[in-house]
């Protein structure tokens, strides 16, 4: 059986170790436009200038996995065509492009790593007392925040969002996260952003987009461009394929590498059984907590229901952070060996 798996993020990564150890015969291909793996959770930390978010994807992958660096440009009738001009039969592929921010003129995305590694050399250049807007209020934005405020204390940083601030966290978690940026001098701003105006470096952590490949290959989206797939994470348009992680339009999901590992590794599992002449089974995951770095040495987890809500006890300061520190690993960890198991869903 020929597998394609489109995008070495969380899901796709996952998916294609898994596959290649439990499909029978399968040959996988992987395709991805850099040989990198990119820890996408680390990225505020490059822009502080804090970490690194990419390793080699050559030492991520099983051997028998083959990596095609290169971007997909079009899903068709069995065949997947690349940008630099070849094609690649399949019998089943696992769509796992993921997210793909732009910013808005004047901003860099802080989920796309050529804008986050723009923006850490202009970072390290500002002068004393310079302006740094982050532009989300959402995990994403106070993660940036936070980590850029505690790595550079001497830059005047501000917080942009036009609703409240960690909506998704419990009221405790988000006093606390309120205190934390209070903390680090960081002024928040309620308002609708509309252009950088005098700061010298805008974040744009605002992450709603995703790939338009599935789009364009005229395979059936939601109204963000997600593909949309039946209960085993299978395209509505043709059951070849398995779109996973945040280009998949799964019910109830949240973008998130707690989600998206889950995904690939259950559409690695369909797969195998459909190797083996068996159906694949109904997809199903429960959420466990919200992670949330505040700088290195801060943070908080909000222990949530299984569906994502938040449940009532949560943890901040040091012992968060650790935590936090360790949830990034693992992350890595679990695609690398493709060992991972998960909680389901809320009945
Ligand atoms: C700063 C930051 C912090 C975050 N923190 C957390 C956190 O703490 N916890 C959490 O759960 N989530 C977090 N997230 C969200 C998380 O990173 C994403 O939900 C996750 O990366 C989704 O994984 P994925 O595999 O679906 O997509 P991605 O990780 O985006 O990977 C997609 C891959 O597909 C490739 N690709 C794209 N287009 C093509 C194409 N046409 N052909 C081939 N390949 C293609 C990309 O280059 C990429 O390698 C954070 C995000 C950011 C930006």
């Amino acid at each position: 059986m020929k597998v394609v798996v489109v995008g070495a993020g969380y899901a796709g990564t996952m998916a294609a170790n898994r596959i290649a150890r439990r499909a029978r015969g399968a040959q996988v291909t992987l395709v991805n436009p850099r040989p990198d793996f990119v820890e996408r959770i680390r990225l505020h930390e490059l822009i502080a200038g804090s970490g690194g978010a990419s390793r080699p994807l050559a030492a991520m992958l099983r051997e028998s996995v083959t990596l095609r660096v290169a971007a997909a440009q079009k899903i068709g009738d069995g065949v997947v065509a690349l940008t630099d001009g070849d094609a690649i039969d399949f019998d089943r592929l696992v769509y796992a492009a993921g997210g793909t921010v732009v910013a808005p003129e004047g901003a860099f995305a802080v989920g796309a790593v050529d804008d986050a590694r723009r923006a850490a050399d202009q970072l390290a250049n500002l002068p004393t007392d310079a302006r740094v807007d982050v532009v989300g209020g959402g995990l994403t934005g106070i993660e940036t925040t936070t980590e850029v405020a505690s790595e550079r204390p001497d830059l005047r940083v501000r917080l942009i969002t036009d609703g409240p601030v960690a909506p998704s966290l419990g009221r405790r978690a988000r006093a606390r996260v309120a205190a934390v940026l209070d903390r680090l001098g960081v002024e928040t701003v309620r308002a609708e952003w509309n252009s950088p105006g005098d700061a010298a470096l805008t974040l744009w952590a605002v992450a709603r987009q995703v790939s338009e490949l599935a789009e364009a290959s005229g395979l059936e989206v939601d109204t963000d461009g997600r593909m949309v797939v039946d209960a085993s994470l299978r395209s509505v348009s043709d059951a070849r394929l398995y779109a996973v992680g945040d280009a998949a339009a799964v019910p109830g999901s949240r973008m998130s590498c707690q989600a998206a590992i889950p995904q690939g590794a259950h559409a690695a599992d369909a797969i195998a059984r459909e190797s083996r002449n068996r159906a694949p089974k109904p997809y199903s995951m429960g959420f466990t907590a919200q992670c949330v770095s505040l700088g290195r040495r801060d943070g908080v987890v909000q222990r949530v229901h299984r569906d994502d809500s938040p449940a009532g006890a949560w943890l901040g300061g040091r012992a968060a952070a650790f935590v936090k520190e360790q949830v990034c690993r693992s992350t890595v960890v679990a695609t690398r060996s493709s060992q991972y198991a998960w909680m389901p869903g809320p009945s």
